[in-house]
């Protein structure tokens, strides 16, 4: 058998490769955005640009909302002219060659710096998300939301590693470093595919002779199915929207949260839960990274290199990390690090997922994102209860950690119902010849949300002086909630117009 039929936890070894090449995409995106707000906040003397909080948000928004609008060029130039695995490695080279941009510290690189990335990040996203999807047969459903339930793992294992990487040395090392240090992880990943790829034998690869149109793609399904991309994709907006809202404006607060620092018992409480943070993620990709090395040390000797050595320099900076401040007796928690949370709980859910879309329920996937958005309000509405004895004009930080714990694993399970699943309802809808774009037109859907995100989270501290605090939030439990009863209510339509697919 060759490896390309070899499957690990039931999936094509591809999955693994796809996953580890966009963890590092993702690290990369997610380390340098964690940083970015602060960064743009801090004072001159601390090596920011001394920007004030609405400046800073609209820039972040942009940012955010142009890297999710690019992937629509990105898409279709895959389906016409690149093929989705030449758009990878050149997207990841570009995003890499941005990151170093951002090292030299000058306004005219630094935008530079961003622009190439959101180009990059065109190319690179929905492409890889392509190549997953194509590594199933049309038979077996389930495993494909399986299979992009687990390549989810790795985006937010990336996020994960990211924020808690280039997050720290941002913050307390430098700024720079800490968008370099995304750069570096980007460049493995892409080099790390481009070694790898003959593993996907012909996906991805763009064809001369016109690819075959698949028998049940006649017109009229084709567009019944782009219907139901679009419904799918417009309600998804109202996920992002409210789920981008709590994680923005929760770094902004955590920058003046004044509980930072923690000295005595509660550091050393810090600092155990820390680790026992760090550690479980590594464990758990460390048994997948065997099982992929083990399979392809000798075909692909070089990626499974470039592999360990991510991994080496990643625990290497954990343990640096983690003993830099051991050494002290008080220590401070990264205002960054307000962002881990979601991505630490999709690290360890994801794979539970995986299971029961694949072996114990399989409802239909309008379902599933019916119960994604309702999840997600349920969390605003712990949020809501939580800040009920607020008084008006204080901080969030002021909500008890218990609460924003809680609110984020319900966002996190609805993330799983919705993110993974909706990726996986793209790559069985849209017709193969367009499947790039379509995967663009799904993305602006957070391009969408984002910008919304930016310009709400700026009335934040309006609708809090003015009304309260747990009314910001019971805003944001009621839309998702709205919406979920919605999409709920257009399952049979949607099942109709998908015509076999579920
Ligand atoms: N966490 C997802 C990712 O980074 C979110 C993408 C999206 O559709 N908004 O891939």
């Amino acid at each position: 058998t060759t490896i390309t039929t070899t499957t690990i936890l039931d999936h094509p070894a591809g999955l693994f490769t796809l996953f580890f090449t966009e963890m590092w995409e993702r690290f990369s995106y997610y380390g340098m955005r964690a940083l970015l707000v602060l960064f743009l906040i801090s004072e001159t003397t601390k090596g920011g640009w001394g920007w004030n909080r609405a400046e800073a948000l609209t820039l972040y928004s942009w940012y955010t909302g142009l890297v999710y609008l690019t992937p629509i060029l990105g898409g279709y130039l895959a389906d016409r002219v690149l093929g989705s695995r030449r758009a990878v490695v050149w997207g990841g080279f570009i995003i890499a060659a941005g990151h170093a941009c951002m090292l030299f510290n000058t306004p005219v690189l630094f935008y530079i710096g961003l622009g190439l990335i959101v180009s990059g990040t065109g190319l690179f996203k929905p492409n890889i998300s392509t190549i997953v999807g194509q590594l199933y047969g049309k038979d077996n459903q389930a495993l494909r939301d399986s299979g992009y339930t687990l390549f989810y793992m790795g985006v937010n294992a990336g996020a994960f590693f990211g924020i808690l990487l280039c997050g720290y040395i941002g913050e307390n090392i430098a700024w720079n470093y800490g968008f370099a240090l995304a750069g570096i992880f980007m460049m493995m990943g892409a080099l790390q595919f481009y070694f790898i790829q003959d593993i996907f034998g012909n996906i991805g690869v763009l064809t001369k002779n016109k690819t075959l149109i698949p028998p049940d793609e006649t017109p009229h399904i084709v567009a019944d199915r782009l219907k139901v991309i679009c419904v799918l994709s417009f309600f998804t907006i109202f996920f992002w929207l409210a789920y981008e809202q709590a994680g923005g404006s929760m770094t902004i607060f955590a920058a003046s949260y004044t509980d930072r620092v923690l000295a005595g018992n509660s550091g050393m409480v810090f600092k155990v839960v820390n680790s026992l943070m760090s550690i479980v993620p590594t464990l758990i990709l460390s048994w997948v990274l065997m099982k992929l090395v083990m399979i392809s040390v000798k075909r692909y000797l070089f990626s499974s290199l470039l592999l360990l050595a991510c991994f080496t320099i990643i625990w290497g900076l954990l343990i640096w990390m983690l003993q830099r401040d051991f050494s002290h007796d008080q220590s401070s928690i990264p205002a960054s690090w307000f962002g881990v949370l979601p991505a630490f709980f999709i690290v360890i859910l994801a794979p539970l997922f995986s299971t029961l879309w694949e072996k114990y329920w399989q409802p239909s996937g309008p379902i599933k994102f019916a119960v994604g958005l309702i999840l997600l309000g349920l969390g605003f509405a712990v949020l809501a209860y939580g800040a009920l004895g607020i008084p008006s004009g204080a901080s969030t930080a002021s909500v008890s950690m218990a609460f924003l714990v809680l609110a984020y694993l319900l966002h996190t399970m609805g993330e799983l119902c919705i993110s993974p699943v909706g990726l996986s309802y793209i790559s069985k809808l849209a017709p193969s010849r367009l499947l790039g774009l379509m995967f663009g037109v799904w993305f602006i859907n957070a391009a969408i949300a984002n910008k919304l995100a930016g310009s709400l989270g700026s009335y934040i501290d309006y609708i809090s002086t003015t009304y309260s605090l747990a009314s910001f939030f019971l805003i944001f439990a009621t839309i998702p909630i709205t919406a979920g009863l919605i999409v709920l209510l257009l399952n049979k339509w949607m099942l109709k117009n998908m015509h076999g697919v579920h």
